[in-house]
């Protein structure tokens, strides 16, 4: 399917809203417009999932034959691999070979996710109950059935398109739920393709519809749809607790990956060549829009001016650039809005005696660029220091000795991921159980499998995506009792 091909059919998708622009952020560009499909087309998707729900044509099918399909979509990802990492590539900026590393991921998760299909079952009890109207007990053979929410809502953010929208249809597939399938405004090209795709391998029609428009629009009426019996977000903290609200009329179940500001511990016996390798790439590559990057970086006393240079240093020899332009690691900001966001944290910094040891600046060039940024001097009540940026900026503060370390790094209300740098076993150990997050890693940053699951503790997020708790999150668990 061609970028034109792309573009055609999303402006012919029907929209009762605000014509919504995309914008090339790496240069200003506007790629093309489409129309908020509005509430409207949110009630129409509904009625047809769970029309298509109840038809059992996707719900009932056997586990081996939803499998058979999720193969064949990840087939079709793999043979559309380029045109995949192209349409990413254009939407957010991303440097071209970034997108094209992420596809074999991508088509992964429906294949890890077929594994699934016929192994989604229950447990089996042997019971003997207090009989009612004697003291004999009662046999009972009981066990809990898995079965699928039957509408779910998924909504995802635009920072990886084609990744956030396979890590969450393809469970949510395999389960055997009818879907409403909203991107990020800002991002909605690569779903229309892989929209196209899992029509082609096989799912029938109603099982998956994707809506396209904004957030407080489509997304807003998804997440307070009566029909809709799930909600799997991702996105920023801000808009999570806006879903749990929207969700409390029908106690839609939802389950949230949300923001972070995560912590990362240098240690004085790191290996400090892999740590003033890996720290700044876990923060300035995708220009700091990962939802685990490492924002705030802690450095032991002894190390901590060889911490401040090395992470400045390559900062400075991040090359920024369009994603077509030769060697460049990193790309734009989103959006205008993202920019403005940004830029606001720093100059706020810069007026409240914040150093900042490099960066600082947006490129004096065309497309949403900020030079990677290092900041000290920095005071923990300050807002850059606790809000999530999303954008390459960190903090590096001392710390004196482990206790103090763990302190300053558990100081924030996210818990989505945490590092640590040391060569000492026991403390590798201490800090696994010490940190509060979701993820902790040590020696390492950015470690994705299909089988671990992810999450986040604390503001977060709700439940885990991957692995086998990443298809939990789309079953319902019935007990079901016989007596004998
Ligand atoms: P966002 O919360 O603004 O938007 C995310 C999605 O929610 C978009 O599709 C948007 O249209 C939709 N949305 C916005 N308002 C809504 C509403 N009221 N009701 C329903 N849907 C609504 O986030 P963003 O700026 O697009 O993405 C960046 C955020 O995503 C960051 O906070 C980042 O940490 C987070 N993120 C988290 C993970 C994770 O796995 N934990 C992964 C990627 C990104």
């Amino acid at each position: 399917m061609t970028l034109q091909a792309v573009l055609d059919d999303l402006s012919k998708r029907p929209g009762s809203g605000e014509v919504i622009p995309i914008i090339n952020p790496a240069t200003e560009e506007t790629i093309t417009e489409f129309t908020d499909c509005g509430p409207e087309a949110v009630d129409e998707a509904a009625a047809r999932a769970k029309a298509s729900f109840e038809s059992g044509a996707w719900s009932q099918l056997p586990g081996r034959e939803r499998a058979k399909v999720l193969r064949r979509i990840g087939q079709l990802i793999d043979e559309h691999a380029e045109e995949f990492a192209q349409l990413d590539s254009l939407n957010t900026g991303m440097p071209l070979m970034q997108a094209q590393l992420q596809m074999s991921t991508v088509s992964e998760f429906f294949r890890y996710y077929a594994g699934w299909c016929t192994k989604l079952n229950g447990v089996a009890y042997d019971v003997k109950t207090d009989g009612i109207a004697s003291d004999a007990y009662v046999d009972m053979h009981a066990y809990t059935l898995k079965e699928p929410y039957d509408v779910v809502g998924l909504i995802f953010p635009w920072n990886g398109p084609i990744f956030n929208a396979s890590a969450k249809l393809a469970p949510a597939l395999a389960a055997g739920s009818s879907l409403l399938v909203k991107p990020a405004e800002e991002t909605p090209l690569s779903a229309v393709l892989l929209d196209r795709l899992i029509h082609e391998a096989g799912v029938p029609e109603g099982v998956v519809n994707l809506l396209t428009g904004y957030g407080h629009t489509a997304g807003a009426a998804i997440t307070a749809h009566p029909d809709v019996e799930k909600a799997a977000f991702t996105g920023s903290t801000e808009v999570g607790k806006e879903i749990v609200r929207a969700s409390a009329d029908n106690l839609k179940k939802v389950t949230l990956e949300l923001g972070g500001k995560s912590p990362v511990l240098i240690f004085d016996d790191a290996d400090m060549d892999k740590a003033l390798l890996m720290a700044p790439l876990g923060i300035f590559v995708h220009s700091g829009q990962g939802c685990v990057c490492g924002s705030r970086i802690f450095a032991q006393r002894g190390v901590y001016d060889q911490v401040v240079a090395g992470i400045s240093t390559m900062a400075n020899t991040f090359k920024l650039g369009a994603p077509s332009e030769e060697g460049c690691v990193s790309g734009p900001l989103i959006s205008h809005k993202q920019l403005t966001r940004v830029m606001g944290f720093i100059d706020e910094g810069k007026s409240d005696g914040v150093e900042v040891v490099t960066g600082g600046y947006r490129l004096g060039r065309k497309g949403y660029f900020v030079h990677p940024t290092v900041l000290t001097n920095v005071d923990t009540k300050m807002r850059l220091y606790q809000q999530e940026i999303f954008g390459p900026v960190v903090t590096i503060l001392p710390f004196d000795d482990e206790d103090e370390g763990v302190a300053l790094a558990n100081d924030t209300t996210y818990g989505l991921a945490a590092t640590a740098w040391t060569q000492n076993v026991g403390r590798a150990h201490r800090m696994l159980k010490r940190l509060h997050a979701g993820s902790v890693q040590v020696n390492c940053q950015l470690v994705f499998d299909h089988d671990v699951p992810f999450g986040g503790h604390k503001q977060s997020g709700w439940g885990h995506e991957f692995g086998k708790e990443g298809i939990d999150i789309y079953l319902k668990t019935k007990s079901a009792w016989i007596q004998l």
